[in-house]
């Protein structure tokens, strides 16, 4: 429900500008690592780490090596396949020994690349499988070659994996109408129907429970040798059980090293919930962690996000380990300080909003590791837990990555998508003045006041908006965004120092949801993914309600179209009125308002302007997706194997990299 994915495309998205403490002058880091197909992977910076405690140093390093260790997992979520398909072609790669400039070769090379990206054979964000550009022949020969004991049992089943387009076709599917369950190829749910597993959870759940545990978080859902339909656990002694138990290990060794008796306790806790599986655990753990704000090193590892899931249930695999940006705190603490101000103030109907907005806790945090569903593309902001009834009772944690959002904006410098698609020169001086701090203002006020805003009217299912939910949800975090933007408070509380700024942030946001965002869609497709919906939704909705005012116009100049802005107070205003109906429809659970909604707005794309937007594109060298590869953490020993420091390293190559994981971090392939 809860993170911001990242735009990665330049200047032109949520949240990918520069810091508001970054240095004037542009580093010689090298940030890009690696381009092929749609994807431009990239490095960050972990600056701090040296300056922390060697405790601190031992206890990251344990964490990142427990991230690391649950990557198959995710594989395995994401695909059946996936697993068996990776091993196959990783080892085709590693004994490959004719020509590296052989046209078939490269293809293949591209095709591992973006497997790896996706981590699996869907692409992260359209979730469509990706096309392999080398021949059946040729794979055939490099299989032929390899011996007998690498090569697959399933070989013909793995072969139609990559070469039949209309098998697997899809990880996740979102088209309503549809059986989303056996029409999405993912591995959260087998032999199952979308309606059986609905009226399975449907009995589970008691409506009258004020503290539900979050249903299907950590199963996979299949029937039983009688046909009943049944939950299998990710645990130890369940499913997955190789995997954790080696992240359990880790975890114990960095509780050796935690910061505090709390920070024992939380690793306590989710080593617990690892070994059970127990919902009720993860819940406990998800209140200790929420009430940590002391320690200043921090981590998730988990199912956290249910995007993976078209019913929005199970949770991805995803670690983080992360710690606090003290300086660039400030400005989170600011806006959570004053939460309750913006909550009694927001534009929604007082019945929907909280009395007593408790514990938004915010930080700017510098990110050590990324892994799981983080890894390689890559949230730019956090907010959990996402369980409603914790956030509501305990608060949530808000966090922004400033070294990803960083990396971001130094790696787009100069990338000429704004004298493409900015014609007014005014705009983008403007822009080029306020993006980076309305960027980051954006994320901070998306997560952690957006998401931590609203209530539910009492008895309604925090489920009940299904498949649009993670859609509405974004939508409602942005509007809260969009609409204290402009507010005058901002600048009463000293987070921006122009009146005019926020029209920067307005007019990038409009243009994106309209236009730019199209560049990531395939052409003839329509807009699938939950934030890029929300976006869409926003900019289509004050389009057409401001249509008769002209808020908002697209107009055409010399085949080109662009957006103009004529009334920005009027568009504030429209922000509010949305944001008041969307926080409508979750109170109430209105499952039909909501799905009229994303469907009238948020999804069909113009053909014609997707072209248009496409062959602009192609004149810019702009990838659509970012990722990164992660540094290299190395113990240094004393002469006795004591840990006497830990060096950061920031040189591995993306493949050297994938390669490495699936060496030594691979225990559901051994
Ligand atoms: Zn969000």
């Amino acid at each position: 429900m809860s993170i911001l994915r990242n735009a990665a495309i330049g200047t032109l998205m949520a949240c990918v500008a520069a810091p508001t403490v970054m240095a004037a002058t542009k580093s010689d880091f090298n940030y890009v690592v690696d381009r092929f197909a749609d994807i431009e992977v990239l490095r960050y910076k972990v600056p701090g780490f040296e300056d922390l405690s060697l405790g601190q140093k031992k206890l990251i390093y344990y964490l990142t090596e427990a991230g690391i260790m649950g990557r198959d997992m995710l594989w395995d979520q994401n695909c059946k396949y996936n697993l068996p398909l990776r091993r196959l072609l990783e080892t085709v790669y590693a004994n490959y020994s004719g020509n590296k400039n052989d046209k078939e070769f490269k293809a293949f090379e591209k095709y591992l690349k973006q497997l790896w990206f996706g981590n699996g054979v869907h692409h992260h964000y359209s979730m469509d499988k990706f096309t392999p550009e080398f021949s059946r022949k040729w794979l055939d020969g490099q299989i032929a070659k390899l011996p007998a004991a690498d090569k697959p049992s399933d070989l013909d089943t793995l072969m139609r994996v990559v070469f039949d387009a209309e098998f697997m076709s899809k990880r996740v599917n979102q088209v309503e109408g549809a059986d989303l369950i056996k029409t999405s190829a993912n591995n959260m749910y087998e032999n199952v129907s979308q309606l059986e597993v609905e009226n399975y959870y449907a009995a589970l759940k008691d409506t009258t429970d004020l503290t539900p545990v979050s249903y299907g978080l950590n199963a996979r859902v299949t029937k039983d040798a009688k046909g009943n339909v049944v939950e299998q656990v990710y645990k130890i002694g369940g499913v997955y059980s190789p995997a954790i138990e080696r992240i359990v290990e880790l975890l114990n060794k960095a509780k050796q090293y935690a910061e505090n008796p709390k920070q024992a306790a939380i690793i306590d806790k989710l080593v617990e919930f690892y070994t059970t599986g127990s919902l009720k655990t993860f819940d406990d753990y998800s209140i200790l962690w929420v009430e940590d704000t002391d320690s200043q090193v921090d981590f998730i590892n988990g199912f956290i996000e249910s995007y993976g899931d078209p019913l929005g249930m199970t949770g991805s695999y995803e670690s983080i380990v992360n710690f606090k940006n003290i300086p660039a705190s400030h400005r989170t603490e600011v806006i959570s300080g004053n939460a309750q101000w913006f909550e009694s103030n927001s534009p929604v109907d007082p019945r929907f909003r909280k009395d007593e907005v408790k514990g938004v806790t915010a930080k700017v945090i510098t990110a050590a590791i990324l892994a799981g569903d983080a890894y390689p593309a890559t949230p730019i902001g956090i907010n959990l837990p996402n369980a409603n009834w914790i956030r509501a009772a305990h608060g949530s944690k808000s966090v922004t990555i400033e070294n990803i959002t960083q990396a971001y904006d130094e790696a787009a410098h100069g990338n000429g998508f704004n004298e493409e698609f900015v014609p007014d020169a005014a705009m983008r001086e403007l822009m080029d003045k306020y993006l980076f701090i309305t960027d980051n203002l954006h994320t901070d006020l998306h997560e952690c006041l957006g998401h931590a805003s609203g209530r539910l009217l009492p008895g309604v299912d925090p489920d009940a908006l299904k498949a649009h939910g993670s859609t509405l949800e974004e939508t409602r975090a942005d509007l809260f965004a969009l609409y204290y933007l402009a507010d005058p408070k901002l600048i009463e509380l000293g987070l921006i120092d122009s009146p005019e700024a926020y029209k920067a942030q307005y007019y990038k946001y409009i243009l994106n949801g309209l236009m730019t965002q199209l560049m990531r869609i395939e052409p003839g497709k329509d807009v699938e993914e939950a934030h890029m919906r929300n976006r869409k939704l926003i900019s289509e909705w004050c389009l057409a309600k401001g249509k008769a005012n002209k808020v908002i116009e697209l107009y055409d100049d010399n085949g080109k179209t662009y957006v103009r802005i004529n009334d920005y107070n009027a568009l504030r205003n429209l922000f509010g009125e949305l944001l008041a109906e969307i926080q409508r429809i979750k109170s109430e659970g209105d499952y039909e308002a909501g799905r009229d909604l994303v469907e009238t707005y948020g999804v069909k794309v113009d053909q014609k302007l997707h072209k248009q937007v496409l062959d602009r594109y192609s004149h810019l060298s702009i990838a659509p997706y970012k990722g990164f590869v992660n540094p290299v953490y190395t113990p240094v020993f004393d002469a006795d194997g004591n840990i006497t420091d830990v060096a950061v390293s920031y040189d591995e190559d993306y493949i050297s990299q994938q390669m490495r994981y699936s060496r030594d971090y691979s225990p559901l392939t051994k």
